[in-house]
């Protein structure tokens, strides 16, 4: 039982250094607070970048996952088993789709769509084979794989990781006309984040989706909307896309979906897309294992009574007036929508790394993206009492 200091010596001398983490060392969990192994206490308020939207150990999901460790963890899809098809159904339901196809990681379930993009270009549109394209925004982030790199704009995420994937187009985000001057009678899909997280919580402008939905419709070419950080419940909505009053061709979900117990991601779609797979084509070992299914079918149920959208959309406007009023006050700009924000720290006061760094001394775990910029996304289980102690930690680093 190592303390904090010989905990991070540890985990720094074994470990590649692809991350840079904050100097706390988690030992238990509960709701929006986190222990860490010399018992102090914080807010967590990057949520597992989403993936605890449910916050640490929901009871139900604590308890399904219990259950079924006593029951069977992994069969392979080499058979059927009794968690699949209720997990599956209830899905698809949840995202208005006929089909849904389970994987693990978020990179995996972008991989999927990717693929079954392809897939649907050279069958069903008739697309020349090897020229399918597909259309994405600069500041994308959707994964790590050798594919998904070869399309990020950021240096750090791409470079050296080459040869490259070909066949994507990069267009500004928000910009329509982009997006319709790219489209060739190659192009198979437009994939984008509805929200861009790790690009900093940047909101596309107004009416940037209605359009696309539209234009997509037009130039028969798919609408992938990758809500795996943005989507259950974060924004308020189920999908952030909601917001727009649009639906994408296919969804592609992860993070919250495994309730911070388990990898679990997914697409949706309808039939006419989803279903160009054909056996052997496409799998995952892991995907839509039991324990997985179990839980993901807990996350359904907790989303269908719309009791964590709802909280997200009142505790948010919370969140936003306190963050707006910090504004002037060592705060620049606030973007987000629901219980997610991305803040702006003016430059000249410190980085966003050492606003975390002040943050996390005074008990608020936070992170940072580019440069000054914070993300805040507690988990939806957050109390107001807890929201305004984590706001009036903020105004104090920025004071001093
Ligand atoms: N897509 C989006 C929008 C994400 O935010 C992320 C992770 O941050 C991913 C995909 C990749 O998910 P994973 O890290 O589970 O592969």
């Amino acid at each position: 039982d190592l303390r904090t200091p010989d905990a991070l010596a540890e985990a720094e001398r074994w470990t590649a250094h692809n991350y840079h983490p904050l100097p706390v060392v988690v030992a238990e969990a509960e709701g929006a607070w986190v222990t860490d192994v010399d018992g102090r206490r914080y807010l967590d308020f990057l949520a597992g970048y989403s993936a605890l939207n449910f916050g640490h150990r929901h009871p139900g999901l604590i308890a399904a996952a219990h259950a079924q460790l006593d029951r069977v963890t992994l069969t392979s899809r080499a058979f059927v088993h009794d968690q699949f098809g209720a997990f599956c159904r209830g899905l698809a339901e949840l995202c208005g789709k006929e089909l849904v196809l389970p994987m693990n990681t978020g990179a995996e379930a972008v991989e999927t769509a990717i693929k079954v993009a392809r897939k649907w270009g050279y069958r069903v549109k008739g697309v020349a084979d090897e020229r399918a394209e597909i259309i994405v925004a600069s500041g994308n982030f959707h994964g790590r794989t050798t594919t998904i790199v070869s399309f990020s704009t950021d240096p750090e995420a791409r470079a050296e990781f080459g040869p490259y994937t070909p066949g994507f187009v990069v267009v500004p985000y928000g910009d329509l006309e982009a997006v319709r001057t790219a489209i060739t009678p190659n192009t198979v899909a437009v994939l984008m984040e509805p929200i861009q997280g790790e690009a900093g919580v940047l909101v596309p402008p107004a009416g940037f989706f209605a359009g696309l939905r539209e234009l997509c419709t037009e130039r028969n070419v798919l609408m992938i909307a990758d809500e795996i950080q943005s989507g259950l419940g974060r924004t308020g909505r189920t999908f952030a896309i909601e917001h727009e009053g649009v639906v994408p061709d296919m969804y592609v979900l992860g993070k919250a979906l495994g309730g911070g117990i388990v990898p679990v991601s997914a697409v949706a779609a309808d039939r006419a897309v989803l279903g160009v797979l054909r056996p052997g084509e496409h799998g995952s070992t892991f995907g839509g294992n039991p324990l997985a299914c179990a839980v993901g079918a807990e996350v359904v149920r907790l989303l269908a009574t719309g009791e964590f959208q709802e909280r997200s959309e009142r505790l948010g406007a919370r969140l936003h007036a306190g963050l707006n009023d910090l504004i002037g006050k060592g705060v620049v700009a606030v973007r987000g929508r629901g219980l997610w924000a991305g803040v702006d720290i003016d430059p000249l006061l410190m980085t966003g790394r050492q606003a975390c760094e002040r943050l996390a001394e005074r008990g608020v775990l936070a992170k940072d993206t580019h440069g000054s910029t914070i993300r805040l996304a507690p988990p939806l289980v957050v109390t107001e009492q807890d929201l305004d102690h984590a706001l009036a930690q903020l105004a104090e680093i920025l004071k001093n």
